[in-house]
């Protein structure tokens, strides 16, 4: 590691950004060293705001029915090979409840754009497990919607909503997505949720097709405004019936590299070590809370339906049981020192909203 690296990180440690070409170099010059020495102090950091706990919460994936024709992504309306499946209300309190009995306080409602679902349904569905479950904090990801649709579904009782920006480079957004849809309706989206009182995630890809060092610069400055309670990201990975079929995967040593940076960014922040990190690396989320992460998403999908949301190729946890899913989890935290805990996990500072 160069000396100038070295200087970087311990800048962004006390100050939590960087200037752009600061980042730039952070990133463009990094080696071995340098990641071990960033997820040093990412776990500093980590162990300080949130000690040795892993938060869990539960996906259900609900439909994988999608108007939209994301070009990276394996459920875009295009993709007429794509299996796709609908769950009803009670199909998917059921998973709920399951998970609940596992111990998670969080459930995230995860699909395509659905039109079959109408906002009546998705508040009564929100309302029915706010009910059942009352120490049970909601996250939605279903996509685009209006302001007004937010609201409705904010009323209802949704206390969360994922909702990832891509790419903060509108040239990059532009390549990745059709023209009619646009950077600046998903910036509105996050926006408003923002505004609604959600707690938000939002979060990037990292290395689809195109991806420079000076996108990855402007997604970290996007969220420093958006100053999201979440933020997820992972490797693009191709799927064999999407436009990207023949694109390579982007590294797990990237995306763990990002990790460590946004950690040191956003020292409360909620980072997940995600599924796709686990897909293109087999110890990849073990590897994401090592260099920073604090949150798995294990998938609570019923087992009939799993191999059927298809982001992209070979992705894990499509075979096993819901129970088995959580044990695994569990295990593989209590493998590096973490611990999973019963809670909702909100993000530090911020209240719970019944
Ligand atoms: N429809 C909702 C939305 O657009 O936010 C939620 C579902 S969408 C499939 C969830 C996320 O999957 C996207 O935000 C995207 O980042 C990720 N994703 C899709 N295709 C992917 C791929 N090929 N590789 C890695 N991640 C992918």
């Amino acid at each position: 590691m160069n000396a100038e690296i070295k200087e970087l990180i311990d800048e962004l440690f006390e100050k939590h950004i960087l200037s752009k070409e600061g980042f730039r170099k952070l990133i463009d010059q990094r080696d071995e060293e340098a990641a071990e020495y960033l997820f040093e102090k990412a776990r500093l950091v980590q162990k300080q705001v949130f000690g040795n706990t892993v938060y869990i919460r539960g996906i259900v994936e609900f439909s994988s029915y999608c108007k939209s024709n994301c070009l990276y992504c394996g459920i875009r309306r295009d993709n007429l090979k794509a299996q796709r499946y609908r769950l009803s209300e009670e199909d998917i309190l059921a998973c709920c409840r399951q998970g609940h009995d596992f111990g998670f306080r969080t459930f995230v409602l995860q699909s395509g754009e659905d039109l079959f679902y109408t906002d009546e349904m998705l508040c009564h569905l929100i309302r029915s497990i706010k009910k059942e479950m009352p120490d049970s904090a909601v996250t939605l990801s279903i996509g685009e919607k209006t302001r007004e649709q937010y609201q409705m579904y904010y009323d209802a009782g949704a206390d969360r909503y994922l909702l990832r920006h891509e790419t903060a480079s509108p040239a990059l957004y532009a390549k990745l997505h059709p023209a009619d849809q646009t950077l600046v309706n998903r910036m509105r989206c996050l926006q408003d949720l923002k505004e609604i009182g959600y707690q938000v995630g939002a979060g990037m890809m990292i290395q689809p097709p195109g991806q420079k060092t000076e996108d990855l610069v402007a997604d970290l400055y996007y969220l420093k405004d958006l100053q999201p309670d979440m933020i997820g990201i992972g490797p693009f990975i191709p799927h064999h019936d999407t436009p990207f079929r023949n694109e390579p995967a982007g590294s797990s040593e990237l995306s763990l590299y990002m990790i460590g940076i946004l950690r040191l960014m956003f020292p409360k922040a909620l980072l997940p070590a995600t599924t796709a990190l686990g897909t293109i690396d087999q110890k990849g989320r073990e590897k994401g809370i090592l260099a920073g992460a604090n949150v798995i998403m294990p998938n609570l999908s019923p087992k009939a339906v799993r191999g059927k949301y298809l982001l992209y190729n070979n992705k894990i946890c499509t075979g096993e049981d819901a129970s088995l899913c959580s044990a695994c989890i569990s295990n593989r935290m209590r493998s590096i020192g973490y611990e999973t805990v019963i809670s909702r996990g909100d993000a530090p500072g911020k209240m719970p909203h019944f």
